[in-house]
């Protein structure tokens, strides 16, 4: 009976996995719903864009009413300069990037992309003008240059090619067996968080959009993959406007100012300097990620001695 019981057991997990497979699936449709309430207006114009400057006044949103994540957010990024949004968990920097791409109508305020208010153009304009570095990058079953050529459809090969070099990704695909040819994706080659971020880049180097939306990946990554994803970063935000969801605040240190936000407001704003020398909410995450950053390094080299 032993010899049974065991392999019913396992029916019954897999049953009980399938049924919470449907679940997720029937839950994400019902989101995919809830995404449908943003819809062009009928006059819609496509965006004209010109600098690309980005202007958020006086902004209130909520998820839910009962809740309001930003109440009265007013910032600026003039065109080509890069504003970072700093901040604890949950204070809404997320939500921002969200908002910039009107995934969600606001409720009060207004944003606005070279004088133009983002409910008054098409979406598909809207979407077109901003390049967005994720946390997570989808990769397609397909080859890896094809998941890089997505950001452009009609790039060449060369300028493929040329996109990877810039993104630091380009050596680490040329010593792989199949090269550009390799698949990637579920059922291929899986990268890295870091090598996903850098395919990422690759891509909004081909788009080459005017204005850019770099969030972070959360997950610490090693000190030489940061600095090669920060070069990489450098050189795709220059000239552009920028806004960089930061989590790690080192790649925050050259924005033209930093935007600390708490509980849906902004509670400090300056440059980095003047934001250690105020001594207030900023200056203790930086002292706090310092402790952070050194500790995660000193357990790396004791590893790697032992
Ligand atoms: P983190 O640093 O942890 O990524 P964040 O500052 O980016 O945080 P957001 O993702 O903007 O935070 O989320 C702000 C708040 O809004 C959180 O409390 C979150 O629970 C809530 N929130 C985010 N997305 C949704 C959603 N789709 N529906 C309801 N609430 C949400």
């Amino acid at each position: 009976l032993m010899q049974l019981s065991v392999p019913l057991n396992f029916i019954g997990f897999i049953y009980r996995e399938i049924r919470q497979g449907l679940t997720d699936i029937e839950q994400m449709f019902d989101l995919l719903d809830v995404k449908q309430e943003v819809l062009d207006r009928p006059d819609a114009k496509p965006l004209a864009v010109g600098a690309g400057k980005v202007e958020f006044r006086d902004v209130h949103f909520a998820y839910d009413p009962a809740r309001p994540i930003l109440k009265g957010v007013s910032f600026d990024v003039p065109a080509g300069k890069t504003v970072a949004i700093v901040g604890p968990s949950g204070a809404g920097k997320s939500t921002i990037s969200r908002l910039l791409f009107r995934f969600y109508d606001i409720q009060q305020g207004a944003i606005l992309i070279d004088g133009q208010d983002i409910r008054d153009v098409t979406q598909e304009s809207l979407r077109a003008a901003i390049g967005m570095v994720p946390q997570d990058t989808v990769l397609f079953n397909d080859t890896i240059a094809y998941n890089i050529r997505y950001g452009r459809t009609d790039a060449s090969d060369e300028e493929v090619f040329k996109a990877a070099e810039l993104a630091q990704i380009g050596p680490f695909i040329e010593h792989l067996p199949d090269g550009y040819k390799a698949m990637v994706g579920e059922r291929g080659l899986k990268l890295s968080g870091g090598e996903k971020q850098r395919v990422a880049i690759a891509r909004t180097i081909l788009k080459a959009p005017p204005i850019l939306m770099l969030d972070e990946a959360t997950s610490a990554l090693d000190t030489h993959t940061e600095q090669e994803i920060q070069a990489a970063l450098d050189l795709v935000s220059r000239g552009r406007t920028t806004i960089v969801i930061a989590h790690r605040l080192s790649t925050v240190i050259t924005a033209d100012e930093i935007i600390v936000l708490k509980g849906g407001q902004i509670a400090e704003r300056g440059t980095h300097l003047s934001l250690l020398r105020k001594d207030g909410l900023y200056a203790s995450m930086w002292a706090r990620q310092r402790e952070a950053t050194e500790a995660e390094e000193r357990l790396r080299i004791a590893r790697e001695t032992d």
